[in-house]
């Protein structure tokens, strides 16, 4: 599973090598410790003339401890922009006076965000404008060097107080692997509570997780625990052993299920109420790849894919959304995938179903508004699992270099972002599909 070249480029022979080769050199990234500073370094923060969102940035970043600079310094942990001023293509210039002084003095690691307005809420040259945030954004997370990353926060007016998780998020070593990303806050619902504590949000609350027993859903077990949960681990019967033990080590309950069975959604419906009276947040983590290209392809592997990734996602829904088994400011969160984005050759099936799974975000997104509740997807890149260690030497090296930061990401990267947006400060983070992806270029 070991990257074994990004291991060489540390050693002392691959730190002579490779620069004089001009070989990749990813860069070690800064990834989450519980207790950790929200920054390593001041944040830089402006805002173009008649942007209605730097006030409340500034007070919400000084809240989780960040130094919250107007003037440039030799070093910036992170440089965040309120474009929401922008009405004009012509006013694109603040952005780039804003960033062209200061863009080589992001340090490792560190962050870029800026932050608009949703253009489908704005109208005429201000939603060209707004728009345009996109290119630029996108660019420079091409640009940036040394694990640093750029994303675009598009908040809706009234919604300014509700975008406190996702800046959070995005500033924080959580967000490691996501780069070049879009975010919208506030289109379906423009407020949300604040936790009690930043490091246990989910205190008192139940995550469902399936697939749970190994790879990336092991991964979001461990983390929606560590933030407060109670967590039930779910997977098939076959995965016993090691979901008990996944189980155990987090404090959670562990159910054995096949989430395709006819009674699959019943079932989980009568535990989740019977034990817990409820649930508060549904990871659809549990998937499979039957790889053939299509010509090849039985249609018994077509159908399983579907069934697992797509079709028992729905139904389970439909049951705990029905039933109201979700309970209020409930989360339910897909896992696509840049497949589902870009397709692949072999993948007719997967990349369908996982297509599907942004199709359930968009129908559900409404519903879950009125329901109290969002949905959100990830659609993970190139991820260090069993499942990417399989793939053929070539196409696994591409996989990880083809991207802005150069490497694989680790399952936990996943878990973070899935955690975000389980956080119940994120009530008004709705619809989202971010990838979770290192700004691969597959897709983009
Ligand atoms: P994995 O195969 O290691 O884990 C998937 C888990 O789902 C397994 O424990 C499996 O037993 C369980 N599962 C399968 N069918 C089930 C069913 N019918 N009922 C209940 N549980 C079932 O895979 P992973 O790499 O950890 O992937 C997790 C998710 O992330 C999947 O949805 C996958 O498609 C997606 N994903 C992974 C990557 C990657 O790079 N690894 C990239 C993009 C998307």
């Amino acid at each position: 599973m070991a990257d074994r070249y990004q291991q060489f480029t540390k050693t002392p022979l691959g730190k002579f090598v490779v620069p004089k080769l001009g070989l990749p050199n990813p860069a070690t990234l800064r990834r989450y410790r519980p207790g950790q500073p929200a920054l390593e370094g001041p944040a830089l923060l402006g805002a173009a003339p008649g942007g209605r969102l730097e006030k409340t940035v500034r007070a919400q970043l000084t809240e989780a401890g960040i130094e919250v600079i107007s003037a440039p310094a030799d070093r910036h942990a992170a440089l965040v922009f309120d474009a929401t001023g922008v009405k004009d293509p012509g006013q694109l210039r603040e952005v780039y006076r804003f960033f062209h002084p200061v863009i080589r003095k992001v340090g490792s690691s560190g962050r870029v965000v800026v932050l608009g307005t949703p253009p489908e809420l704005a109208e005429g040259r201000e939603r060209i404008a707004q728009r345009a945030l996109e290119g630029f954004v996108r660019s420079v997370g091409k640009e940036l060097k040394r694990g640093a990353t750029a994303q675009l926060v598009y908040v809706a007016e009234g919604a300014e107080d509700a975008a406190e998780s996702t800046l959070r998020f995005l500033l924080s070593a959580k967000s490691a692997f996501v780069d070049g990303q879009v975010v919208r806050v506030g289109t379906h619902a423009k407020t949300a509570p604040t936790p009690e504590n930043w490091e246990k949000p989910l205190d008192g609350k139940v995550a469902l997780v399936t697939g749970a027993s190994r790879g990336i859903g092991e991964a979001i077990a461990e983390t929606l625990a560590r933030d407060g949960a109670h967590v039930v681990a779910l997977d098939i019967p076959a995965q016993g052993g090691d979901l008990s033990t996944v189980a155990n080590r987090i404090g959670g309950s562990a159910l054995q299920l096949d989430i395709t069975a006819a009674d699959a959604p019943a079932k989980l419906a009568e535990y989740l109420t019977s034990r817990h009276g409820g649930v508060d947040v549904v990871v659809h983590n549990a998937g499979i790849t039957r790889d053939k290209t299509l010509g090849n392809m039985t249609e018994g592997g077509w159908d399983s894919v579907i069934a697992v990734n797509l079709a028992a996602q729905l139904a389970v829904n439909d049951k705990l959304l029905g039933d109201k088994i979700l309970r209020e400011n409930g989360r339910v969160i897909g896992v696509s995938s840049i497949a589902g984005i870009a397709g692949n050759v072999g993948q007719t099936n997967y990349a369908t179903s996982k297509a599907g799974v942004i199709g359930m975000v968009n129908v559900g997104a409404p519903q879950l508004a009125e329901y109290g509740g969002t949905i959100n997807a990830v659609a993970p890149g190139f991820i260090e699992t069993k499942m990417t260690a399989a793939v053929p030497l070539f196409i696994r090296e591409a996989g990880r270099r083809l991207s802005s930061l150069g490497q694989g990401g680790l399952p936990v990267d996943v878990a973070e972002t899935i955690a975000w947006y389980a956080n119940p400060a994120s009530a008004a983070v709705n619809g989202n599909l971010v990838r979770v992806c290192g700004q691969a270029l597959l897709g983009a």
